[in-house]
């Protein structure tokens, strides 16, 4: 969208200075704003300029700031900010979809994300079909000329499939179908969703943005005929809107995100190399180590692997318990993301609900393990892990 490189963006779009020039950009706390007349007040309501706000609910100086900043890391026309990552994903789905519509998803899914999908917009009418994101078959098989939209994980959480993007988008574009993609995983530094034509890209900002684990976050970033139409309109009536603070850290923590997690990236290859063919584990997944089942798409679409990992430790949920007890450095937590490393058990945490039917298909066994990579140093981190193992 501009001439500048995405670090150079990441440190500059988007600043809006008050009359002090403030070099920081400010954090506007304010729910509202005034008029200096009644006649401003209701030119303001009749219409509302790109810089111009009426309430902190529909849009505030620094929420905007962070909006057109990681517009720009997109590389999307415009972003709409929300609370959290889930009040980003209901946004881009509640505001596209009414009852009769046909909606195709990838089964290996965030739980807050599949509990949206299958039971608030199964009540309210709207028609999900679930498939396996890295089949191109069933992709083609479950879209439809009604389909309305198509929602997918770029790379899925916590079991780290990778989707033929390029396939899915033409697919779905052919049919008429709009795709969002939940983006997490790649995160904005390798994120190649819109360029391989998404329609939206729906961010956890809670997760490496901030980077630190403080404030939850989200946005939806495209078009601005569908962030300024049935997006904003949807989110600002139905009380998603980020608050001021949050979007401010956001907002700062985007000029270092690049740095932090390239960072995070390089280390997570070296722990994937280190754990290869470790005799405790029976499965290593990275996507860009060459095991990886999806290696080669994964290797085509995006420059990086990202900075999670997953692992499975052989003889079941007692050794895989014992692995993450001994673990030192590694945080026993089920968010991911943040400078400190992170060990998540996802069978008994963030999917023990799931019927062990469906585990079974996604591949959440009793053994495995996800691990978000830090900023710590790396070979600390492969001591942490090593002597872990030892202790199986
Ligand atoms: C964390 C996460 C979400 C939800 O984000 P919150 O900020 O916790 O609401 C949605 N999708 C994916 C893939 C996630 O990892």
């Amino acid at each position: 969208m501009t001439k500048w490189g995405k670090r150079t963006e990441a440190v500059h779009s988007g600043v809006r200075r008050s009359q002090f020039g403030e070099l920081s950009e400010a954090m506007f706390m304010t729910q509202a704003f005034s008029y200096d007349s009644a006649e401003a007040a209701e030119a303001r309501f009749i219409e509302s300029g790109h810089d111009e706000f009426i309430y902190a609910r529909y849009g505030n100086p620094t929420n905007r700031m962070f909006e057109d900043r990681i517009a720009a890391l997109e590389g999307t026309e415009d972003a709409f900010a929300c609370a959290s990552g889930m009040a980003a994903v209901n946004g881009a789905l509640m505001a596209l979809t009414q009852a009769g519509d046909h909606v195709v998803s990838s089964r290996a899914l965030f739980g807050s994300c599949l509990y949206l999908l299958e039971d608030i917009l199964g009540r309210f009418g709207v028609e999900i079909t679930l498939v396996d994101g890295t089949d191109n078959a069933e992709w083609n098989d479950a879209i439809r000329p009604d389909t309305k939209l198509v929602f997918l994980e770029a790379i899925s959480n916590p079991t780290l499939e990778v989707i033929d993007l390029d396939h899915v988008v033409k697919l779905a574009h052919a049919n008429g179908a709009l795709v969002v993609v939940d983006n997490a995983m790649p995160t904005p530094v390798f994120s190649y969703a819109t360029k391989l034509g998404a329609d939206l890209v729906v961010y956890s900002t809670t997760k490496h943005v901030d980077g630190q684990g403080r404030m939850l976050g989200g946005a939806i970033c495209g078009s601005r005929d569908l962030i300024r139409g049935p997006i904003e309109t949807y989110v600002k009536h139905t009380g998603g809107a980020i608050n001021p603070f949050a979007a401010w850290t956001h907002l700062k923590a985007l000029e270092t995100l690049d740095l932090r997690v390239r960072a995070q990236a390089d280390a997570a290859m070296k722990v994937a190399e280190a754990l290869a063919d470790h005799p405790k584990l029976s499965r290593m997944s990275y996507p860009q180590h060459p095991s990886h089942p999806q290696h080669a798409i994964s290797m085509q679409q995006s420059p990086s692997g990202g900075t999670v990992l997953a692992v499975e430790v052989k003889g079941g949920k007692e050794a895989c318990f014992r692995f993450l007890n001994a673990l030192e450095i590694f945080i026993i937590s089920n968010n991911f993301a943040d400078a400190k490393s992170i060990a998540t058990h996802p069978a008994t945490t963030t999917h023990q609900r799931l019927p062990q039917e469906q585990k079974d298909i996604l591949g959440i066994s009793d053994g495995l393990v996800r691990l978000s990579i830090g900023l710590e140093d790396v070979e600390d981190l492969i001591t942490d892990l090593m002597n872990g193992l030892d202790a199986v």
